[in-house]
């Protein structure tokens, strides 16, 4: 048996030679030496005992081998007259022993119990292990950046279905069936009727059809188109906005777009509106911001141009109101749209945009971080 301390339970322990007793004098002795072992042992710290440890105490001293139990038995050799009163001796005892140890025994195992619970606390000092906490992907944090400016301006940022019927895709937009600007998007075709929006500009068809006009909306959401390369991705995310109300000019779309802009570099920037053509804007034109790099005298970024393209815009074309539901001789809009990656790819310094889609943690996390 091994102690917590430098003591040997083992001693006190040890049971006395087995001395029956036959007569009140001698029986005295072995209850006073009983009671003087018991005492020594029930004074130690009942923290210095394990759990077997304070069993044994128990056993010992008033378990089925304890000497107690041989004195009983050997009441037989006393004299007639003394039987009684050693009988009632050896009683006396054992009530006290168990009274006393059972105590003992009990304040042994708390200690033990409360010895686990200390060694199990936490150390609130100790570094805790890593906690790696997740980080919203870099063209995520690049959209809700890009809507707040436009939240501000009063849009509401509204959504639309990204399995999109090819009616809200193409015709309610002005791409009729045959018409031969369905062949600059490839698009994925994905039943009878059925595609992947190509464009976020659906949700425009869906805006103004289900919430009627006047309008001012924002969408930033997934688009799809069958396309890979350093600058093209098939799943990336657009965002468009759509004011519909009367009397709305260019005058209107430009100085959105000013405020839109000024917003989103933080300071004013030049922007230049470049005539282009979509099918669902007359007039469209093509979004030129000046190049934050160069500020307008060329460098690499810009392919020495001054100017990075960000998107597209125009006023509504008339029929696409019509097709719509809106008396396009009362109401008129404009709308204006870019792709986020882009963004966030000259935000970030990105060089090769498919690194935003190939689920590198790392990166994710480092772009995270600023
Ligand atoms: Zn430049």
């Amino acid at each position: 048996m091994t102690l917590t301390q430098d003591f040997s339970l083992s001693d006190v322990l040890e049971l006395p030679p087995t001395a029956a007793a036959s007569s009140l004098s001698e029986l005295q002795k072995l209850i006073d030496d009983e009671r003087e072992r018991c005492g020594k042992v029930i004074s130690l710290p009942p923290d210095k005992f394990n759990d077997a440890q304070s069993d044994e105490v128990r056993v010992r001293f008033t378990g089925r081998k304890s000497p107690l139990q041989d004195w009983l038995k050997s009441l037989r050799n006393f004299p007639a007259e003394e039987r009684k009163e050693a009988g009632a001796k050896i009683n006396q005892l054992k009530a006290f022993l168990e009274v006393e140890v059972e105590r003992f025994v009990t304040l042994c195992k708390q200690a033990a119990e409360q010895q686990r619970l200390n060694n199990e606390r936490i150390d609130l000092t100790l570094p805790l292990p890593e906690v790696r906490l997740g980080s919203r992907h870099p063209v995520a944090v690049a959209a809700q950046q890009l809507l707040e400016p436009l939240r501000r301006l009063g849009f509401t940022v509204i959504d639309g279905p990204e399995l999109e019927r090819e009616f809200y895709n193409f015709e309610a937009l002005n791409i009729p069936a045959e018409h031969p600007a369905r062949e600059m998007q490839d698009t994925f075709f994905i039943a009878s009727q059925w595609v992947l929006r190509t464009h976020t500009s659906s949700v425009q068809a869906h805006a103004m059809m289900e919430r009627g006009v006047p309008l001012r909306v924002a969408c930033a959401g997934f688009t799809y188109r069958n396309e890979l390369d350093l600058t093209h991705v098939p799943t990336f995310r657009q965002i468009e906005c759509l004011v519909v109300d009367k009397g709305i000019t260019l005058a209107h779309l430009r100085s959105t777009l000013n405020a839109f802009f000024a917003e989103v570099f933080g300071r004013p920037v030049k922007l230049r509106l470049r005539s282009s053509y979509f099918p669902f804007t007359e007039p469209s034109a093509e979004i030129d911001v000046q190049c934050q790099q160069c500020f307008g005298s060329g460098c690499r970024s810009c392919k020495h141009t001054g100017w990075l393209e960000m998107g597209g815009c125009g006023l509504i074309n008339t029929r696409v109101l019509e097709s719509c539901g809106v008396d396009s001789k009362v109401y008129s809009g404009f709308a204006f749209g870019m792709g986020v990656d882009r963004i966030a790819m000259s935000k970030f310094g990105i060089a090769d945009l498919r690194s935003l889609y190939e689920g590198d943690v790392l990166m994710s996390r480092q772009l995270a971080l600023r």
